[in-house]
């Protein structure tokens, strides 16, 4: 059965539909947009408390290469901030990634800062995951792409971060197929289990005492700027072709080796996962594509055997890995994440705590007055 409106259908394992035909997912989205729509007027507060910060920079943009994060940062030199682009290095950039990186900081100006996480400790972890059969095998990525942009942050006394995630690319993804990327003590406890002696202590790890550091002490932000412009991807390609020289990449998330196999060739052949569904269903909710469109793209093979090929060569080799390895990972029994510790378990905790500190701090301002 698939929705009347999207494109996602019972190969999502906790899909509901309502009596209109339409799923849980695009209906819980549209909800959620609308809110979004009548919350702009923050850019405009947002901007205000930008144009009071005297720093070299007011704000981090974090860059990958691809469209939404070089959209964003044309966008952010546009409205007048200040940014300072950080890239984080996980050793999977494509070289058109790096490329798009410095063509549209070098037209733009504005000054880049390469963070790189330590290879061999994210390698260890990496294999972990694809030894654990936990589905969001991309977790480690993300997870240290946004604790690395907290990290510098911090240590460069920046309060906002500013990333690319969005509502209209992005915004519909099925709780089934992903995990929440800010549960450090899950990924700690997978490595735990199915990792190497190696320490990952070089790596910057978002643990909830650094959350509690960033959030409530640093009083760092981060900022969904895309949310509260209108963004339209083919518009925002064009501009950036235009302007930036920058160059499209033949699938969404091209810009890292790793990620599009796992989207082209893990998630369709061990989960039974069509992960365009998703990003197909968000761009038809915001009428970027039509059903019609979307369902003649997903007639088209996911896996492209040629391009797939090299990226598995390539990878088994850079996590040395041998053929036999893989296969193993790949037939290895599918495990959940909640088989683990999480955060989420004890997220409630943690709430408390915050507001018994903010509480407290609240109390110490009120008595010094
Ligand atoms: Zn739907």
């Amino acid at each position: 059965m698939e929705c009347k409106r999207c494109v996602l259908d019972t190969t999502v394992s906790d899909i509901q539909f309502y009596e209109d035909g339409f799923c849980n997912y695009c209906t819980d989205y549209l909800t959620k947009r609308s809110i979004i729509l009548k919350e702009s007027n923050e850019l405009k507060i947002l901007l205000r408390t930008f144009k009071l910060i005297n720093q070299k920079y007011n704000c981090i943009v974090g860059v990958s290469g691809g469209l939404d994060s070089s959209f964003l940062l044309y966008k952010t030199v546009e409205l007048g901030l200040k940014p300072l682009a950080v890239h984080i290095d996980t050793g999977w950039n494509t070289e058109i990634s790096f490329n798009n990186i410095l063509a549209i900081t070098t037209k733009l100006n504005v000054d880049l800062k390469i963070f790189t996480l330590d290879w061999d400790q994210f390698k260890e972890l990496q294999i972990a995951y694809l030894k654990s059969g936990v589905i969001d095998i991309e977790f480690p990525t993300d997870h240290y792409y946004l604790s690395a942009l907290y990290k510098v942050a911090s240590d460069l006394n920046i309060k906002h971060i500013i990333t690319g995630n969005n509502y209209v690319s992005e915004g519909i993804m099925p709780n089934c197929w992903i995990h929440n990327k800010g549960d450090a003590m899950n990924m700690l406890d997978i490595y735990k289990v199915f990792g190497s002696n190696t320490s990952l202590h070089k790596l910057p790890t978002l643990t909830l005492i650094k959350k509690f550091y960033y959030y409530n002490i640093k009083k760092i932000e981060n900022i969904f700027l895309l949310n509260y412009l209108s963004y339209h991807r083919d518009e925002a390609k064009k501009i950036l072709t235009k302007e930036c020289n920058w160059k499209e990449y033949p699938i969404k998330h091209g810009e890292s080796i790793f990620t599009r196999f796992y989207q082209r060739y893990i998630l369709p052949k061990r989960f039974n996962i069509d992960i365009r569904k998703a990003h197909l269903s968000s761009l038809i909710c915001n009428n970027q594509i039509t059903k019609k469109e979307a369902l003649k793209i997903l007639e088209t093979d996911i896996i492209d055997e040629t391009l797939l090929k090299n990226d598995k060569d390539f990878i088994l080799k850079k996590l040395e890995l041998s053929q036999e390895d893989f296969d193993k990972m790949m037939a290895s029994p599918i495990n959940s994440h909640f088989n683990f510790k999480s955060e989420i378990k004890i997220k409630k905790i943690y709430n408390t705590l915050t507001k018994a500190f903010l509480f407290r701090h609240f109390l110490k301002i009120s008595n010094r007055h």
